[in-house]
């Protein structure tokens, strides 16, 4: 877009400006964490020099100044995923944390012997291994929506999937591994239609695309701050009012409770509940700030800009000899997988570390996938807003090093 100017966004990195292995770092590594802006550095400093305190405790002016920036990074979060209501937004740390959550909460209380968990082929571990947590605690069954070679789900098959057994979907917007944009939407209507409720893993989705959780209609959301350009160890569980209402609380400790006796504990209301201890109060602030930085960028053009890249991307390395690119769905988002033709993923990322280009190689979290690919890795190149047509360039100038390094 023409309002988009990448120069002027790489100079808010100041982490791409530095050189490794005596080259220009190309970090294309973005899908397992981003880069950080000045504007989110900023905030944590400022945080620590003048503000810190804990929240919701003190009587003192420090306090109430760290309560107010934890709650108005709250009221953020809710404004940029569009949730109706505050207490919608639970802070945590990372999906991770939001899926386990979910799974020994909702899950605890609503999935039984012989119940069925639905979850698809396509997601991350940490959206596989707390289901078959809760399947094993309880005796209930994991079913996997499978995928096409393309790397799309198998739509086809996800009514006959959805029985009177399901008791909760969880299906990734975006996949790590692949970049396939799942139709969530309508995976949602489907699911709503046999009355099975839905976690939507967002990790992949933020730092490139707007979301709705309203117009989404799911009722669970998670996302990781670090994947947006924000701290890690901040992450969020958006939950309907209602849903997460109906959840007994996880962890216990203060600030969850109203009154404790040695006899019973009144627990607080929402979004205090789900929040045991002292929180991540500096990674909510600069959470908050990377959703203002995206904002001030603006997701409309981010989301062109990553389009156009990931275009780009995928016609330079297909001119690379003996590399086949793995999930070319319906639509994409980010990540551009792939494996050379007798050469090992961790190869390439060597030599291609030794060219200052960071890539990842491996099963990226996300074994069952690869597995239906046949491979046990792929390298991975994934891409930000900070991300330029020199970086592509870059890597398929390393990856020709790679062919002359094994031929
Ligand atoms: N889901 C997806 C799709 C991811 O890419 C990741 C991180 N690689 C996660 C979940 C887990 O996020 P975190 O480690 O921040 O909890």
């Amino acid at each position: 877009g023409s309002s988009f100017d990448v120069a002027r966004i790489r100079a808010d990195f100041p982490i791409l400006h530095q050189e490794v292995r005596g080259r220009p770092l190309v970090y294309l590594d973005s899908a397992a964490t981003t880069q950080k802006p000045q504007a989110v550095i900023d905030a944590l400093v400022r945080y620590y020099t003048h503000d810190n305190a804990n929240v919701h405790r003190g009587v003192h002016a420090l306090s109430e100044r760290a309560t107010q920036a934890y709650e108005g990074a709250r009221e953020r979060v809710r404004r940029f995923i569009n949730a109706r209501e505050t207490k919608e937004i639970i802070f945590v740390r990372g999906c991770t944390e939001a899926v386990n959550l979910v799974a020994q909460t909702y899950g605890r209380s609503k999935v039984g012997p012989g119940d069925e968990v639905l979850i698809t082929a396509m997601e991350h571990h940490s959206d596989i291994v707390p289901w078959q947590m809760l399947c094993q605690q309880v005796g209930a069954t994991l079913k996997v929506v499978p995928v096409d070679e393309r790397g799309d789900l198998r739509m086809e098959q996800l009514d006959a999937l959805l029985t009177e057994r399901t008791r909760i979907l969880a299906v990734t917007h975006v996949s790590n591994a692949l970049g396939t944009v799942n139709p969530v939407r309508e995976i949602v209507k489907r699911a709503h239609a046999r009355g099975v409720p839905v976690l939507v893993d967002g990790a992949q989705a933020l730092a490139h695309f707007r979301v709705d959780v309203q117009e989404l209609d799911c009722d669970f959301y998670a996302l990781s701050g670090h994947k947006m350009f924000g701290p890690t160890g901040i992450g969020v569980l958006y939950g309907k009012a209602s849903v997460l209402e109906s959840m007994p609380p996880w962890q216990g400790g203060g600030d969850m409770i109203l009154t404790v006796t040695m006899e019973k504990t009144v627990y607080n209301r929402l979004p205090y509940r789900l929040e045991a201890g002292t929180p991540d109060i500096s990674g909510a602030v600069g959470l908050a700030a990377a959703m203002d930085y995206i904002d001030a960028v603006g997701l409309d053009a981010i989301s062109a800009h990553d389009r156009e890249l990931l275009e780009y991307g995928s016609r330079a390395l297909e001119s690379v000899p003996g590399l086949r690119l793995l999930g070319r769905g319906r639509e994409r988002s980010g990540v551009l997988s792939f494996i050379m033709e007798d050469v090992h993923a961790h190869d390439v990322g060597t030599i291609l570390d030794r060219e200052g280009v960071a890539i990842r190689a491996g099963h990226h979290c996300a074994q069952p996938l690869l597995s239906c690919f046949g491979v046990a890795a792929t390298v991975r190149a994934s891409l930000a807003m900070y991300n330029t047509r020199e970086d592509i360039d870059a890597l398929v100038r390393g990856l020709h090093k790679v062919r002359e390094v094994f031929a």
